[in-house]
């Protein structure tokens, strides 16, 4: 049984207070959803400020980004150790926005995915199709390729703890969500390569999540899918109410 990770990516968003009162409205109320996990991720600035805002409730810290690199002559870069260091867990790596705005290549989420596990963060890796893709009947291939050199040389210990994010871009803060079937046959089809790749034990084991306009209002469909593992939340993740409400349809099919 996988625990369903609900996890929220604030982006360039809040302000330090506005982060620490997210961060303490989310953490008041996790005891409402213990059959999933939550997960936060602020701007790298305001970690440590919702750290403290979190104190010992039941919320995951991670971070939006990360260098591949442990140390030196990077300015601007933050390392894997770095955040260890003020209490991240997780790392989200690849996200659609470092890969279409900032040119980043699955070689760089490879090397990235290599340091956050040497550093014992759990990476949240993302894939996803563009429109244009998707509408060429290019979606598995695409995922497939993502998949492959993201994971390269990813061993099968190493494959349990990391987390995938299934992300179509067309769906990222446009509002389009997949329907569930369009995001089941991903899902599936990933777990599938990762049987193959690894073994169907492992497979079984990696939590795949689905991102891409999330709401209250889509989250029972879709995490209700066979193989869809909790959801990685833009918009919605940054009010309090919609981000547990998420994670209550979350642990509604985690009971079930
Ligand atoms: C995201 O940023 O990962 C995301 C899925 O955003 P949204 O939920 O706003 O579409």
């Amino acid at each position: 049984m996988r625990t369903p990770l609900i996890a929220g990516n604030w982006k360039m968003n809040t302000d330090g207070n506005g982060a620490a009162e997210l961060a303490g409205g989310i953490a008041s109320r996790a005891g409402e959803v213990p059959d999933v996990e939550l997960l936060v991720c602020p701007p790298a600035i305001y970690l440590t400020r919702v750290r403290n805002a979190i104190g010992d409730a039941s919320v995951g810290l991670g971070a939006q980004n990360m260098s591949c690199q442990p140390s030196g002559a990077f300015t601007g870069e933050i390392s894997a150790g770095m955040l260890t260091d003020i209490g991240a867990q997780y790392v989200i790596l690849g996200h659609s926005e470092r890969r279409h705005i900032f040119g980043e290549s699955d070689e760089n989420v490879n090397k990235k995915t290599h340091a956050a596990l040497a550093a014992g963060l759990v990476p949240v890796v993302c894939v996803g199709e563009l429109l244009e893709e998707r509408e060429a009947g290019r979606t598995a291939e695409v995922i497939s390729g993502q998949i492959k050199g993201s994971l390269a040389g990813i061993t099968a210990e190493q494959i349990s703890t990391v987390v995938i994010a299934y992300e179509p871009v067309w769906a990222i803060g446009t509002g389009k969500v997949a329907t569930p079937e369009q995001a089941e046959e991903v899902h599936a089809d990933l777990r599938k390569q990762l049987a193959e790749c690894y073994n169907a034990e492992v497979a079984e084991t990696v939590r795949i999540l689905y991102g891409g306009s999330v709401k209250p209002d889509n989250a029972n469909d879709l995490l209700g899918q066979p193989n869809i593992d909790g959801a990685l939340i833009g918009g919605a993740s940054l009010k309090v109410d919609d981000f547990l409400a998420i994670a209550a349809a979350g642990a509604a099919v985690a009971q079930a």
